[in-house]
C-alpha cells in the first residue's frame, strides 16, 4: 500500500486529492496548523473525513513536518499549504511569501537531509506568467503582478533547484484557476455563484464587483488533482502546466451563472472600483499540451460546466440548510 502526505489537506485541493487517494487504495495523511481545530467539512462533504489522519504542523515549522514524515513514512508529498489568495496576497505580502516560498524550501530541505526517495508534487500557480503575450507554457518566462505570484515563482525555481542540484524527484504543477464549492467565498467565482443563488431566492440584494473584463482559464478541481497525482507517476520529474486550455472572461461567467438560474445579470450586479487590486493580470491564458502528451491528462470541464456544476452544488447546499 503506497502512502501520502498532503500538507495543507483541509483546504479545496486537499479534500479533492484526498477522495482521489483514498479511492486509489493509498494510505493518506494530511497537515493542518492545527489538527484540533482543523476545518474538515471540504472533506466530509467528499466523504473522506474519517479516511484520512490529519496531524499539527505548520508548513514553515521543520520540526513539525519533520516529525509529520516520520509518522507516515510517505512515498508521496503533496505541497498544497499556504496563503492561496491573490487578493488578499496585496494586505498580506509577508505571510503569503513566508507560507509559500520560504515553506516549500523548507519542504525541500527536508527532503534533502531525509535522503529517502520521496516523491514531491509543489502547487505553482499560471499567475506566475502574469499578462503573457499568449497561451504560456512550460518554456514561458514569469511575469508575476501579485505577492502571491512573485512568492509562487520562487517557489518554483526552487523546486528546479533542488531538483537539479541534489536529484530530488520534485514536480511543480503549474496550474491555472480550478473552482468547486469547496472554494472559499472570498474567492470571486464562489461569491458569485453564491450570491446569485441568494438573489433567485429571492434576497433582493446587489451584487458588488471589481473588474469583470479579466481573462482566465476556469477548470474543475475534481479534475485537476488527478494531474498532480498523475506527475508523481512519471519515470523524471517535470514541471507541467495544467489548464483546460479555454479562456473566458469573468463577464462571461457572471453571464453564464445568472442564466442558469434563469436572470439577467444585469439586474443584479454593479462594479465597485473599490475592489480593483493595484495590479492585476488582464488576460491569462495557457497552453497545457504537454500533460496532454506526457501525463495523458485532459480537462472535460472548462468555464460553462464548471459555472453549471456550482450553480447546482450551491442550490443543493442553501437547500438543505434551509430544512436544517
Ligand atoms: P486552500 O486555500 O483551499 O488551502 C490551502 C491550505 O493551506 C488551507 O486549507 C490551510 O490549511 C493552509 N493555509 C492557508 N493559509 C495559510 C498560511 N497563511 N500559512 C500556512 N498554511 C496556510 O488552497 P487550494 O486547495 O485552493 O489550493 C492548493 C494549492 O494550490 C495552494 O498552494 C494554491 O495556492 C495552489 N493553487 C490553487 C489554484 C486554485 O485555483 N485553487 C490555482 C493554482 C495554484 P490549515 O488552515 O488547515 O493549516
Amino acid at each position: 500500500m503506497k502512502s501520502a502526505l498532503i500538507i495543507g489537506i483541509t483546504g479545496q485541493d486537499g479534500a479533492y486529492l484526498s477522495r482521489l487517494l483514498c479511492d486509489k487504495g493509498y494510505r493518506v495523511a494530511g497537515t493542518s496548523r492545527d489538527a484540533q481545530m482543523a476545518n474538515r467539512s471540504g472533506l466530509a462533504a467528499l466523504g473522506v473525513a474519517d479516511r484520512v489522519t490529519i496531524h499539527s504542523a505548520s508548513v514553515t515549522d521543520f520540526r513539525g513536518l519533520w516529525q509529520a514524515v516520520e509518522r507516515c513514512e510517505p512515498d508521496e508529498i503533496y505541497n498544497l499549504a499556504g496563503q492561496s489568495s491573490v487578493g488578499l496576497s496585496f494586505e498580506q505580502p509577508l505571510e503569503t511569501f513566508e507560507s509559500v516560498a520560504a515553506a516549500t524550501l523548507n519542504i525541500l530541505e527536508l527532503l534533502r537531509l531525509l535522503g529517502k526517495p520521496v516523491r514531491l508534487y509543489n502547487a505553482c500557480s499560471t499567475e506566475v506568467f502574469g499578462n503573457a503575450p499568449g497561451p504560456a507554457d512550460e518554456e514561458s518566462p514569469f511575469r508575476p503582478r501579485s505577492p502571491y505570484a512573485v512568492a509562487k515563482a520562487a517557489a518554483h525555481w526552487a523546486v528546479a533547484n533542488y531538483r537539479e542540484a541534489y536529484g530530488l524527484y520534485a514536480c511543480s504543477g503549474i496550474l491555472s484557476n480550478h473552482e468547486s464549492p469547496l472554494r472559499p467565498q472570498r474567492f470571486v467565482t464562489r461569491k458569485i455563484v453564491a450570491a446569485a443563488c441568494r438573489i433567485a431566492g429571492g434576497s433582493g440584494e446587489r451584487l458588488s464587483l471589481g473588474n469583470t473584463d479579466v481573462v482566465r482559464d476556469w477548470g474543475w478541481a475534481g479534475e485537476y488533482v488527478d494531474a498532480m497525482w498523475r506527475m508523481l507517476q512519471q519515470d523524471e520529474p517535470g514541471d507541467y502546466v495544467i489548464a483546460t486550455g479555454r479562456s473566458f472572461s469573468l463577464q462571461d461567467f457572471i453571464v453564464r451563472v445568472f442564466a442558469e438560474l434563469g436572470l439577467d445579470h444585469a439586474d443584479h450586479v454593479d462594479r465597485n472600483p473599490g475592489l480593483l487590486r493595484p495590479s492585476d493580470i488582464l488576460v491569462s491564458r495557457a497552453n497545457p499540451a504537454k500533460s496532454q502528451e506526457k501525463l495523458g491528462w485532459r480537462a472535460t470541464m472548462a468555464m460553462p460546466e464548471v459555472a453549471a456544476a456550482m450553480v447546482r452544488a450551491e442550490q443543493k447546499t442553501s437547500h438543505q440548510e434551509t430544512i436544517a
